[in-house]
């Protein structure tokens, strides 16, 4: 089985009568339990495309499948229904809701779609912010952690629904180098021990070596 296939998926953006094509063609395979980095220069269609694949943003042409089915076509609704079943987000500026707590923030992705936080939804937001080191956090608002914090913080809440696959669009690009590479360790970790396939955009080629694989994105394509 392959988890995710990407066949000649292209996007352009429409400005009124100017169009501006991104991917030109873009086909790709993420097999279960890879861990892949996707490289590219600013600007080069990195997040368009990590969105496209994530099910975010429709392609303009091309075609999708997860788990071997054709996603090209679904209802908004059963997009959604897969993107919440089997992916994890984890994005640059982290998106956390500032005034949630850790443990909130964690559960979010349980809880919203169940509308309320149960008792196993806090015990598993707690059990992930301990395996983020934050276990002395769990009841901080999100505007009082470091950036740091807040992308461990994004990371636990990646993994709140267990999912196969989690996209990670540069998930460093905004920390120190210390703090990046620690975040990089605990994907590295998790991809490990739990088997997630990660989806991981960076242009920095320190970050993309700690992935398995690396796939370039050049002008509109994959180099
Ligand atoms: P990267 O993540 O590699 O920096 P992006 O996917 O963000 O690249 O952007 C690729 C190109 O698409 C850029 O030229 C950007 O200006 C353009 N682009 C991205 N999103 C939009 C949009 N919503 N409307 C118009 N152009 C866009
Ligand atoms: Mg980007």
């Amino acid at each position: 089985m392959t988890l995710l296939k990407a066949d000649g998926l292209t996007k352009s953006f429409y400005n009124g009568d100017l169009e501006t094509v991104v991917l030109k063609g873009i086909d790709l395979a993420l097999e279960p339990g890879e861990m892949v980095a996707l490289q590219g220069p600013s600007g080069s269609g990195k997040s368009t495309l990590l969105n496209i694949l994530g099910l975010l943003m429709q392609p303009t042409g091309g075609t999708l499948s997860f788990m071997d089915d054709r996603v090209s076509g679904l209802s908004e609704k059963q997009l959604s229904a897969i993107r919440n079943r089997h992916f994890g987000f984890v994005f640059q500026f982290h998106n956390l809701l500032p005034d949630f707590t850790a443990v909130e923030n964690v559960a979010f992705p349980a809880a919203a779609p169940a509308g309320g936080l149960s008792k196993a939804m806090r015990k598993r937001a707690k059990s992930l912010l301990e395996r983020v080191d934050l276990s002395d956090r769990l009841d901080y608002a999100a505007n009082r952690l470091s950036g740091g914090q807040k992308q461990r913080v994004a990371v636990a809440r990646a993994l709140m629904n267990r999912p196969q696959l989690v996209f990670a669009d540069e998930p460093t690009g905004s920390l120190d180098q210390e703090n990046g590479a620690r975040v990089m360790q605990l994907l590295r970790e998790i991809n490990r021990e739990d088997k997630t396939t990660f989806l991981i955009s960076t242009h920095d080629p320190d970050i993309a070596a700690i992935c398995d694989r690396q796939i370039n994105v050049v002008d509109g394509r994959i180099a």
